[in-house]
């Protein structure tokens, strides 16, 4: 074979390496979900609203990482300050980046409610 015929099988190979390489990328696109997970009692556990003590529950957090390792849109989703009107941004973007959250938005649009019943909604045993 010579050096040209070496160097266009090399590109060659290089395109179907690209080709596979988008074809993955494509394929992890459309699997990837929307995942909207709530914070206090589901990633920790807080009284009432005393969210700077709040504790953070690991099995949970590994969980919700997992699913963001896997490709998947993880966007924390809450109510603190939604009644109050307090803003609790700073102190939440501190937890979440200190308990090792891994995460794409933080969002406080969540409503205030007392039960969601809810389609979509799962348990961490069912994710
Ligand atoms: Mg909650």
């Amino acid at each position: 074979m010579t050096e040209l015929e070496q160097a266009r099988a090399k590109i060659a190979e290089l395109e179907r390496v690209i080709e596979a390489h988008n074809a993955e990328i494509e394929r992890l696109r459309i699997a990837s979900l929307t995942y909207y997970i709530d914070i206090d009692g589901t990633i920790c556990n807080t009284t009432g609203e005393d969210y700077a003590n709040a504790q953070p529950i690991q099995a949970n957090i590994d969980k919700a990482n997992a699913l963001h390792q896997a490709g998947h849109r993880v966007v924390y989703w809450t109510a603190r300050g939604a009644g109050s009107g307090k803003d609790w941004w700073y102190l939440t973007m501190k937890q979440l980046r200190d308990w090792g959250c891994e995460f794409d938005e933080l969002s406080f649009d969540k409503p205030v409610f007392d039960v969601v019943i809810d389609d979509r909604a799962r348990r961490w045993g069912e994710v």
